[in-house]
């Protein structure tokens, strides 16, 4: 069976079969649903809780609302 993996950046569930994989050389593993997701988190070094479509940023605009 084809474990589900989340994304790192967005937090959506990855499709098994797609996706990218990327291995930082301190040997963290981040898993992502796009190359979008990869870009802004290795290249851009966006925030995920300040990029307005991630999981995070929903969850953290939530509880401010509140
Ligand atoms: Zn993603």
């Amino acid at each position: 069976m084809p474990r589900t993996r989340i994304c790192s950046f967005c937090g959506k569930e990855i499709e098994p079969g797609t996706g990218v994989m990327y291995v930082r050389k301190d040997g963290t593993v981040f898993t992502f649903c796009s190359s979008k997701c990869e870009r802004n988190m290795i290249k851009l070094k966006r925030k995920s809780r300040k990029v307005e479509w991630t999981e995070a940023y929903r969850k953290e605009k939530a509880v401010r609302v509140k």
